[in-house]
């Protein structure tokens, strides 16, 4: 375990939550981390097509939280990132990751 993606869990109901804040880590269909106001350093790391770690949600006494977990040894002043993994849509994002293997956008 690296670190836990802390923030504020919002539900999001019915309309579409306002994608503004690039501090948002959605957990499940529903439920939404906002890191924006209330976050810890998870909230800094970048994405890569090619990462050194992984986001995983688990379930802490009924309330799920995500961690980022390595999956490989990481050394000093290693960049860590991680597969952002955003939904598929039409307006794509750009990824600039730089990894051989990636994707040329983040959704
Ligand atoms: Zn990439």
């Amino acid at each position: 375990m690296v670190i836990e993606y802390v923030g504020q869990s919002i539900r999001q109901v019915r309309c579409k939550y306002q994608t503004m804040s690039p501090y948002l880590f959605r957990v499940d269909q529903d439920t939404i981390i906002d890191a924006t106001k209330c976050g810890n350093l998870a909230r800094f790391i970048n994405h890569s097509c090619n990462p050194n770690c992984y986001a995983k949600v688990i379930t802490v006494e009924a309330k799920k939280k995500i961690v980022i977990y390595s999956r490989q040894q990481i050394g000093i002043n290693e960049e860590i990132t991680y597969d952002y993994k955003f939904p598929i849509e039409d307006e794509k994002i750009p990824c600039l990751c730089g990894a051989e293997n990636c994707r040329g956008t983040l959704n």
